[in-house]
């Protein structure tokens, strides 16, 4: 049987993994260029946290051995406060409850050289989905320097082309379907915490730092460089009002002054980016298409499980595909129940935690609950 996976994110490189292994042949399209072509500047090199979830994915197909050493652990948050005091906050009390920070193009490059070392695996990169034959999983592609158009047939699509899925806009075209999609009023930029001119990092390296505020807020995690990847998030109109980062970082957060040196410059020239998040169903149609990841379940990254769940979902739908042989309408069927209940608390938690992050964590009360946790 022959698949047409769209999107080579984490979903859609990791799907390519379990497919093959249960002897599919997968022809995978991605919009972008081969990741593995691009040098550092052009690529998109945002670092994310791996969590319990992904981590099991990622050792279920063999690949957490050849990425820990890519990734930087995070021991627990380390709360940047107003007056200058930066408490941590271990994650656990034992040695193996920490995060890791991974960088996206590390983590793909290496799902995409697995997936592609597996017999039947071909990725095509620059080729944009534009339509889709629903009944018959008929792909209609073109691709993104020539214009060139054709139509790829297969036995199914899987989606895993994100938050703004055209897989899941031609699934759903003219159907019953829900969609409920909300655009958070903060949207983001990211900033750099570089290392310092002695190579060494400015500040503890093996923490999720927090910068936390009512009407600003910043989460930063390392990197292998002894950087840090910052990400500042405000309501979205101050991204345009605010004329003087250096004055406006300053009067809420001091140390990021010392910390942040390229603050201003990055400021004026990196884009802002925009919090969906996305409920849906279904998930799939008639054994001919199902989705994957951001395509059926976009959060606010505050809970940091956007990507785990993407990767769990692979996990998921694989284990159904084993347990329906020869039948993809059961198998996607099962997915979407075993899986569905499970996104929709992902997305009110991490609703719930952008409030967590903004208000409480500064709080003396709350700083003193998590120490009376650890006692
Ligand atoms: P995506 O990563 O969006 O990948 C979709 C792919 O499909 C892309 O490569 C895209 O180019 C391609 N594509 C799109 N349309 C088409 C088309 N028409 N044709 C062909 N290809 C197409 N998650 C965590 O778990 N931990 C974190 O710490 C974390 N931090 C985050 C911080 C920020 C600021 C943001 C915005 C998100 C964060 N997330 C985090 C969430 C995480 O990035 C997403 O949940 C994850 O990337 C989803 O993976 P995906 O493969 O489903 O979709």
């Amino acid at each position: 049987m022959r698949i047409t996976v769209i999107g080579a994110g984490p979903a859609g490189t990791l799907l390519a993994c379990y497919l093959a292994r249960r002897g599919f042949r997968v022809e995978v399209y991605e919009r972008r260029a081969d990741p593995r072509l691009l040098d550092e500047d052009e690529s998109r090199s945002i670092n994310l946290g791996l969590s319990a979830r992904g981590i099991a994915a990622l050792t279920d197909i063999g690949l957490m051995d050849t990425l820990r050493p890519l990734t930087v652990p995070m021991r627990g948050r380390a709360i940047h406060l107003p007056g200058g005091a930066v408490p941590f906050q271990p994650y656990g009390a034992h040695e193996g409850e920490i995060l890791h920070s991974v960088l996206r193009r590390d983590l793909i490059t290496t799902l995409v050289d697995h997936a592609e070392a597996q017999p039947g695996v071909t990725f095509h990169f620059r080729h944009r989905l534009v339509g889709l034959d629903r009944e018959t999983a008929a792909a209609r592609l073109v691709h993104e320097d020539t214009g060139a158009a054709s139509t790829v047939e297969g036995d199914a699509v899987i989606g895993a082309d994100g938050a703004f899925s055209q897989v899941r806009a031609h699934m759903h075209h003219g159907l019953r379907a829900e969609h409920h999609q909300e655009i958070l009023e903060w949207g983001y930029k990211e900033l750099t915490i570089p290392a310092a001119d002695d190579g060494s990092a400015r500040t503890r390296l093996e923490a999720l730092h927090v910068w936390p505020g009512e009407d600003a807020l910043i989460v930063a995690h390392p990197n292998r460089d002894n950087s840090l990847t910052g990400t500042l998030f405000l309501p979205v109109e101050r991204f345009g009002e605010v004329t003087d980062p250096e004055e406006f970082l300053g009067e809420r957060f001091p140390d990021t002054l010392d910390l942040m040196p390229h603050l201003a410059k990055e400021y004026a020239e990196h884009p802002v980016g925009h919090l969906v998040s996305i409920r849906t169903s279904p998930w799939h149609h008639r054994g001919r298409v199902a989705l994957v990841g951001d395509a059926c379940h976009a959060v606010y990254p505050f809970y940091g499980q956007g990507m785990n769940s993407a990767l769990e979902d692979c996990t998921v739908l694989d284990r159904c595909v084993g347990d329906h042989p020869g039948d993809l309408g059961a198998a996607f069927a099962e997915y979407q129940r075993l899986r569905k209940p499970h996104t929709d608390v992902l997305d009110e938690l991490s609703k719930q935690n952008f409030v967590e992050l903004r208000d409480r964590l500064r709080s003396p009360l709350h700083l003193l609950r998590k120490k009376a946790d650890l006692l």
